[in-house]
């Protein structure tokens, strides 16, 4: 895609175009296309502005979804970039395969990389589809390749499945992004059950294994793996025992890969969010009465939208950081 000016009428086009496909797959019609006649107007997320006031700020108002969720549900709905991320070509020609792409960090990552000229399979879960749907969309509107591939990745076949079908639908791989990820509070050790602790393990460490082994026999020097690891990695809250064992064990993923994987030019990062607007968080990812003042204890006093953060992806995924491998980026409002 390439760049437009908020004037340009290709891209008022574009978005009435994307308001309209969206509408088609059960978004909120009318509002939405409303939004997105004043979004053809958005300044450009280059706009210098307060980080402090430019997105949503607490208190939000009390919310619980059940596990997965979906992004369009919630209030206010994240914000992933789909009215202001604009590209500059910096992944030309690239096929990446993002995991948990429907909604979240995942989402804004998808949209980013389709407007920076790559094509993009997502995977999510079944139950995601309209979410998914939504993204598809808006690959498509940058004039990208777009496959859904939804199915569990704590299901080691489909891990298999999964990397395949992206290959075989994308015709190679270049970019692979594991950011699928399950997160349940829990105020003590005593209130983790076996099931959801190995749902935990199996998401969050299990799957990116396996789905990393089984796309290395595609990819070629140039290449870049990124997970999405946590702050918590590093600061633990009291409630989240499992969840964040598994955090560590990404950036460790990270710092371990790259250093097998440098002989053959493919490059490994990890990114840690600090608290991110996602569905993640009210569907047990917090305590519920935690969203209202969710992420009010950062310096920047709000939580990050999903947007924020998919320009660190971009950069680990282009040529650009060629000299970066086994490296933590952050993104947590300080
Ligand atoms: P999200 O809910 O939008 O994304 C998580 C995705 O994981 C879901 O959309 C779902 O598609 C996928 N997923 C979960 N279990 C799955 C399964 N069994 N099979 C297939 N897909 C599955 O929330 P998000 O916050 O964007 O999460 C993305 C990543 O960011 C996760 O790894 C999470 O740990 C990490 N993270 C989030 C925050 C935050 O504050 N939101 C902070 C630090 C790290
Ligand atoms: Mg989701």
């Amino acid at each position: 895609m390439t760049e437009e000016t908020p004037q340009d009428p290709a891209r008022r086009k574009l978005m009435g175009g994307v308001a309209g496909g969206l509408a088609a797959v059960g978004f909120a019609g009318a509002a939405h296309a409303q939004q997105s006649d004043q979004a053809a107007e958005a300044a450009p997320l280059t706009r210098m502005r307060d980080p402090q006031t430019a997105y949503p700020q607490p208190p939000f108002p009390k919310q619980q979804q059940e596990w997965p969720g979906l992004a369009s549900e919630m209030d206010p709905v994240p914000d992933h970039g789909e009215e202001t991320y604009r590209g500059s070509n910096r992944l030309e020609g690239r096929r990446a395969l993002i995991t948990g792409g429907d909604s979240g960090i995942g989402r804004a990552v998808a949209i980013a990389f389709a407007r920076e000229g790559a094509d993009v399979a997502i995977n999510y879960l079944p139950a995601e589809e309209q979410d998914a749907q939504q993204v598809v969309a808006l690959i498509e509107e940058a004039g990208r390749r777009a496959v859904a591939i939804p199915g569990d990745i704590t299901d080691r076949d489909f891990c298999q499945d999964l990397v395949q079908r992206a290959v075989e639908s994308l015709g190679g791989l270049d970019i692979l992004v594991n950011n699928a990820g399950f997160q349940q509070s829990a105020p003590s050790i005593e209130d983790i059950s076996d099931e959801t602790f190995d749902q935990t393990m199996k998401t969050n460490i299990y799957a990116p294994f396996r789905i990393t082994k089984a796309a290395l026999p595609h990819l070629e020097p140039g290449a870049s793996i990124i997970i999405t690891a946590s702050v918590v990695a590093e600061q633990p809250p009291e409630n989240l025992f499992d969840y964040s064992q598994t955090k560590a064990a990404n950036v460790i993923y990270a710092q371990v890969l790259a250093k097998q994987l440098a002989s053959r030019g493919i490059r490994v990062n990890a990114v840690a969010p600090g608290p991110f607007w996602t569905p993640l968080q009210v569907v047990g990812g917090q305590p519920a009465d935690a969203i209202p003042q969710f992420g009010s204890s950062t310096a920047m006093g709000r939580p990050g939208q999903p947007v924020e953060i998919a320009p660190l992806y971009v950069l680990l995924a282009s040529a650009e950081s060629s000299y970066s491998t086994g490296e933590l980026f952050e993104a947590t409002g300080g």
